[in-house]
């Protein structure tokens, strides 16, 4: 069969997937609203197809539209990239209904894992380690809810089952807030995800953010690439990310990796995912799971030499993964920080036109970016405009190599964060490694710009 895929998504993530189709030979279709319409990488497709107005709703997140727009251009596979439609399991499942192949994991693993409270019972029938937490949906009476909080310790976090992109989550400190927190939250996630069921974990309060990348083909055959580390953030955002987790044993990541693959046969996963931990005195506790592709996969191509996307495309294809466990090498350590226009003190979105345009370049270098000079970022959109990966054969080469590109990469027009990354990679905290989820937002309140 000759395939044809379709991108159901923009900027760099387009980018990226329209280079991993060139290496297969398989000519693509990329969807752009009308606002993209002059992006360069609607120009480098095989064809394009605008697919409505800039506002992502009525455009990047129409379900109908994008699997008319497919079918309409003649596509057989849709790769989703990540946000907007990417864990949507009815964009999924409407994609299959109609002759289609989605780049990606069945609707129904896409369901199972955005319920967070089945999730969490997945794991644990899997054998995945969980944080300490209520056994399922927290009950409506509220003496019932006090118990298991008891149970479980405080601070606890109670957190809505379809939640997502940070919010929906309240810390709870002591038993007199609880009640009210809960029904706080509970009214919260009726509203935002139309969902109030909620449930609770201990809240860990020095953690690490750590995740798993894994590939499973549709025969039984299922990989993990190790891991990453993700602490650097603001306000749930990813700033900075890495591979492999500094300080983390690899016994330990091989162990749980092993019952994430566990879990992915029990519920039939296919293509790539990530599991997400918090890390915290040694130990991994699982708090969700991404079915599709991660904004920082480039971390782990570099230190493993395995294309990322081409193996999502090849495994919807139906082919064979190819490796196995002992195939998986691990080479030196890479870094990625994530360029975006944004004011460089503010750190608020910066949209605008780019005047000048300086990519850095050297051994171990990558630069993922639909932007150069002449680019108009469209105010629409979320503000990541460039990923700037470093790999090494060790983590202080790796972030030498990032210093170096970061310094000599110039953006002109809008404000940008590359100042506040040129200056992480100078803080003697991220170059020990191991900094928390914390670290970054207490360091900018110190200087009242959290
Ligand atoms: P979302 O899908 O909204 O990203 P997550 O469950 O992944 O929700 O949690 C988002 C973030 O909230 C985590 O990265 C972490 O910073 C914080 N968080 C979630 N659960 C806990 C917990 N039990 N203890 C401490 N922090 C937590």
């Amino acid at each position: 069969m000759t395939h044809r895929l379709f991108i159901a998504n923009r900027g760099e993530v387009a980018v990226r997937i329209q280079r991993a189709c060139r290496d297969l030979g398989i000519p693509v279709v990329q969807a752009h609203s009308q606002a993209d319409r002059d992006a360069p990488y609607v120009h480098t497709a095989d064809q394009a197809i605008c697919i409505g107005p800039a506002r992502a709703r009525d455009s990047y997140l129409d379900v109908a539209g994008l699997v008319y727009a497919a079918l309409a251009t003649g596509a057989t596979l849709v790769h989703p990239g990540y946000g907007f439609l990417s864990e949507n399991a009815d964009f999924a499942a409407q994609v299959v209904a109609h002759g289609l192949v989605f780049v990606g994991p069945p609707a129904s693993a896409i369901a199972a894992m955005g319920n967070k409270v089945r999730a969490r019972q997945e794991m644990i029938a899997a054998g995945v380690p969980c944080i300490p937490g209520s056994p399922g949906p927290l009950p409506p009476d509220p003496a019932a809810v006090a118990q298991i909080a008891d149970a479980i310790g405080y601070p606890v976090i109670v957190k809505a089952a379809g939640g997502g992109g940070g919010r929906g989550m309240r810390v709870v400190a002591d038993p007199a807030a609880l009640a009210d927190a809960v029904a706080l939250t509970r009214e919260e996630a009726r509203t935002a995800f139309g969902n109030p069921e909620l449930y609770m974990e201990r809240f860990l309060t020095t953690p690490r953010h750590v995740e798993i990348q894994i590939l499973c083909d549709a025969h039984g055959n299922a990989v993990h690439l190790g891991a990453r580390d993700c602490s650097m953030q603001r306000r749930h955002q990813k700033v900075i990310e890495e591979a492999p987790a500094p300080g983390v044993p690899a016994a330990l990541i091989d162990r749980v990796a092993e019952s994430c693959l566990t879990a992915c046969r029990r519920m039939g996963y296919v293509g790539a995912g990530t599991f997400e931990f918090l890390y915290e005195d040694g130990g991994l506790y699982f708090i969700e799971m991404n079915t599709r592709l991660q904004v920082e996969h480039p971390v782990t191509e570099m230190i493993t030499g395995i294309d990322i996307v081409a193996a999502q495309i090849r495994i919807a294809m139906g082919q064979p993964l190819g490796l196995s466990q002992a195939d998986v090498r691990f080479d030196g350590a890479a870094v990625e920080c994530r360029i975006n226009a944004e004011h460089p003190d503010t750190l608020l979105p910066a949209p605008g036109r780019i005047t000048g345009w300086q990519a850095p370049q050297g051994p171990g270098l990558r630069v993922e970016t639909h932007v150069g000079a002449g680019y108009t970022i469209s105010p629409h959109y979320d503000s990541l405009i460039a990923k700037l990966i470093a790999h090494g054969p060790d983590r202080a080469t790796a972030i030498a190599r990032m210093q170096a590109a970061l310094d000599d990469m110039a953006i002109d027009g809008p404000g940008t964060n590359l100042p506040l990354h040129r200056r992480l990679m100078r803080d003697a905290a991220f170059r020990q490694g191991g900094t928390g989820i914390a670290y970054l937002e207490t360091l900018l309140a110190t200087e009242g710009r959290a």
